[in-house]
């Protein structure tokens, strides 16, 4: 791997200011061509591109201090440790939790879930006990608590949207009068971008006596994330959509949450002392790491979260705000048969357009757009019953992120006119 020095925060140029074309520079990956055009990358809510300082904070812990943690005695098991553990201290300075051991890193967001249904869910849902969710939840925030009802005989309801996808807060409070155990949901949606009342959910939810996990894989990149002032309970979160590398996510919890879990996953690093037929565990967080953690990608994830907060989360949000707002109006104004869903206005979403040519499959979409050079995802990006239940087959779906520009939304206009031309001018 070719990596070309570059400054590291805080002496980035763009301190001052968020100008996203100075910010492209970072992005190596933005600077390739793709079948002869240069790529334009509007799939970053699948998963983020990565800047220098993320890909050389990985490739110095290859190349100068590769040891496992918290293991050797010996000079650079002690600095990948370190380093491993400041990664943990930033990631939780960037959420603001009040403590980095509240902080358990994961491979993703679906693994912090996970552990959040195994763990806490196997000991506190019981016959009967309500779950609930919403009808927009991605597949990671549905099925562990399919799972977890199944096995314990609870019982899941959801929170029903309208048909511009925002939350029936009205149907919630009814629902909350089943005295849920918990109520899970997404903070920012991966389909229709719609940025929920999290605060004001979570106060409705606490009100009822529920503890609250909160989906925040497309918040944390997007949007400034203070889990304090939110007030959840859970929260879980990738990496690898927030500038990290894949592999990397947390699960942030209340100390006294965490502490009372059992583990999820066993074996060596999550226990203090082992006999033969049983065992102490570790504190946490590591007593939810076991075994060899992805260090790399953690070390990769604190570098991350470092380069956000220089480029500061109120700049990110704004800066997306408005290319979402320039989305909208651009594609409603010049492609006027084009079907776009979500609420209608930036304020409401975060920088994720979901739309669909009529009587075109959004796969055969995404191939025409790919020819351009333009990286979009087709299908139903994980949330099949919210596609149900806005009567859609399946989306094409172009997100952003701090590195995405004006130019990329007029080259989606270009690829998709070039849709037309060969699947012929859609009536709506
Ligand atoms: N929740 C939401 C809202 C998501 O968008 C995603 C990723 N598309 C996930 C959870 C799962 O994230 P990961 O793939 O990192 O586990």
């Amino acid at each position: 791997m070719t990596v070309t020095a570059r400054p590291t925060p805080p002496e980035l140029s763009f301190a001052g200011g968020f100008d996203p074309y100075v910010v492209r520079d970072d992005f190596p990956i933005l600077s390739t061509t793709v079948n002869g055009k240069p790529l334009v990358y509007l799939d970053s809510a699948s998963t983020s591109q990565k800047p220098n300082v993320v890909i050389e904070a990985v490739d110095t812990f290859y190349r100068e201090y590769n040891a496992n943690v918290h293991r050797g005695i010996y000079t650079i098991g002690e600095r990948s440790t370190a380093a491993y553990e400041r990664a943990r201290a930033t990631v939780a300075r960037f959420i603001n939790a009040p403590d980095a051991h509240e902080v358990v890193f994961t491979r993703n967001a679906t693994e912090a879930i996970n552990l959040v249904a195994y763990s806490w869910g196997r000991r506190n849902v019981n016959r009967g006990d309500a779950v609930i969710l919403t009808e927009m939840e991605h597949h990671a925030n549905l099925v562990p608590w399919q799972l977890l009802a199944q096995e314990r005989d609870g019982d899941l309801e959801f929170i029903p949207i309208t048909d511009d996808g925002l939350l029936r807060l009205d149907v919630f409070e009814v629902l909350l009068r089943l005295k849920p155990k918990l109520v899970a949901f997404t903070h920012v949606s991966n389909t229709l971008g719609t940025i929920n009342l999290v605060a004001e959910m979570t106060e409705m939810a606490h009100a009822a006596g529920a503890l609250v996990l909160i989906d925040g894989a497309q918040a944390v990149p997007h949007v400034p994330v203070d889990v304090q002032a939110i007030g959840a309970d859970f929260y879980a979160f990738s990496g690898h959509k927030m500038l990290g590398p894949t592999g990397s996510g947390a699960l942030w919890a209340r100390r006294e949450l965490l502490e009372a879990m059992p583990p999820f996953l066993a074996g060596g690093e999550m226990i203090r002392e082992v006999h033969l037929r049983r065992s102490d565990f570790n504190d946490i967080p590591w007593k939810f790491e076991a075994g060899t953690p992805d260090i790399a990608a953690a070390i990769g994830f604190g570098a991350a979260a470092e380069y956000l907060m220089t480029l500061g989360m109120d700049r990110v949000r704004e800066h997306e705000r408005e290319l979402t707002a320039y989305a909208l109006d651009t594609l409603a104004s010049e492609l006027p048969w084009l079907e776009l869903y979500g609420p209608m206005h930036a304020d409401l979403r975060g920088g994720v357009v979901p739309f669909n040519v009529p009587g075109v499959h959004p796969h055969d979409v995404a191939q025409v757009l790919d020819r351009y050079g333009i990286a979009v995802r087709a299908g139903h990006h994980c949330t099949m019953p919210l596609h149900e239940r806005l009567d859609l087959a399946a989306t094409a779906r172009a997100s952003f992120n701090v590195y995405s520009v004006r130019e990329d939304v007029d080259a989606l206009i270009e690829g998709l006119r070039e849709v037309v031309k060969l699947f012929g001018e859609p009536v709506r």
